[in-house]
């Protein structure tokens, strides 16, 4: 089997959007006539990772055999490291990396997880990802929160989602925020807190004491992700688990965070590494002892291709990322990810498993 083409592009969801709401695919054909479908994180729409692909990556890539991949997205990103490495061009190899997974799978008939070695469950639980509360009162969180709730999930996270340029600009408040949601979801539920690195290191451990004494089950990103020893020491300092990794984008720089003392990481499937990346994460996370939780906040492709990687765990102990309701929607896919009852299920279908509607597709890419 060889790879004939690679097609990067966006998909425009609603009429008049704008470059940067826009998804970020890719597909890979063969010369079997197999297609393997990928997606890169979208920030900025993904435009950049998108051009990599075709002006740098593809190149490197068309005429090779496809189930070749690590050995290929390895010389890839040792090739063109000086355009990254981190970010764009991860996030370009990422799109790749699943789309040949994909590939692999329908090549073999095979879902994913199948050719890890196995699914320790294909019926997952999610937990609520709720963005946007820094700038929400107290009565608009509480809202927003019973709104996510109809959707059964088995916890919920609530993301502060403030100005990364301003540091603990409201601490009592965010706090107020914090019990509000407890009281209203009783001692039991289990709940997230996500200060999106708007902490000092001592802001963060005071917030971090608060959150032990309302029960919280983990602290996400308390102080900015570029002060990894900061991160650290806000780890040791707290019972709560912290967590961190959703800015990290090679498997040296997890275990820099690891090293640093951070027990929960969270790396994504669309930003660094792709199906392989991930897989060596969950390797280095086993291998420490630490819990791998990634982030995902793409409804589609990448949501699914994480779903993947969480039925095949070992010790899965969260549930998977689902985020607010998206404009991302679920219009080119015959069969999209929903919940049923609190759980995603994963199709047996070969390769990830989801089936495209080619006119409503080709309706919605937008070349770039
Ligand atoms: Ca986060």
């Amino acid at each position: 089997m060889k790879i004939t083409k690679i097609d990067a592009f966006q998909v425009a969801w609603a009429p008049g959007d704008k470059p940067s709401q826009r998804s970020a695919f890719v597909r890979v054909h063969t010369d079997d006539g197999l297609i393997g479908n990928g997606e890169a994180s979208p920030m900025q729409g993904g435009l950049a990772s998108l051009s990599m692909i075709k002006h740098d990556i593809a190149p490197l890539l068309i005429g090779q055999d496809p189930l070749d991949h690590a050995v290929l997205l390895d010389q890839a990103i040792h090739t063109l490291v000086k355009l990254g490495p981190e970010g764009a061009l991860t996030g370009a190899l990422a799109a790749l990396d699943i789309a040949l997974w994909d590939l692999k799978g329908k090549y073999t008939k095979l879902p994913i997880y199948k050719l890890f070695g196995g699914a320790w469950k294909t019926a997952m639980p999610f937990y609520a990802s709720i963005g946007g509360n820094g700038d929400r009162g107290v009565d608009e969180v509480l809202r927003v929160v019973e709104q996510r709730l109809k959707d059964q999930p088995a916890a919920i996270k609530i993301r502060f989602d403030n100005n990364r340029t301003t540091l603990d600009t409201d601490i009592p408040h965010d706090i107020a925020k914090a019990r509000a949601v407890r009281n209203l979801v009783g001692n039991s539920f289990p709940l997230a807190f996500d200060a999106n690195n708007c902490y000092t290191t001592g802001g963060a451990i005071r917030v971090g004491r608060a959150l032990e004494d309302l029960g919280f089950w983990w602290f996400e990103e308390p102080v900015q992700h570029y002060h990894v020893k900061a991160m650290g020491e806000v780890a040791r300092a707290l019972d709560i688990t912290v967590s961190a990794g959703e800015q990290t984008y090679t498997l040296p720089a997890l275990n820099d965070l690891i090293s640093a003392g951070v027990r929960m990481v969270q790396p994504d499937i669309v930003k660094m590494g792709g199906i392989t990346g991930l897989l060596r994460c969950a390797a280095l996370a086993y291998a420490h002892g630490v819990e791998l939780v990634p982030h995902q906040t793409q409804p589609m492709i990448g949501h699914t291709a994480n779903l993947h990687i969480l039925a095949a765990q070992l010790h899965g102990t969260k549930p998977a990322e689902w985020n607010d309701p998206s404009t991302r929607t679920h219009a080119i896919f015959e069969n999209p990810p929903k919940p049923i009852a609190g759980l995603f299920h994963l199709s047996e279908e070969p390769g990830l498993g989801l089936t495209i509607n080619e006119a409503e597709l080709t309706k919605r890419r937008v070349d770039i």
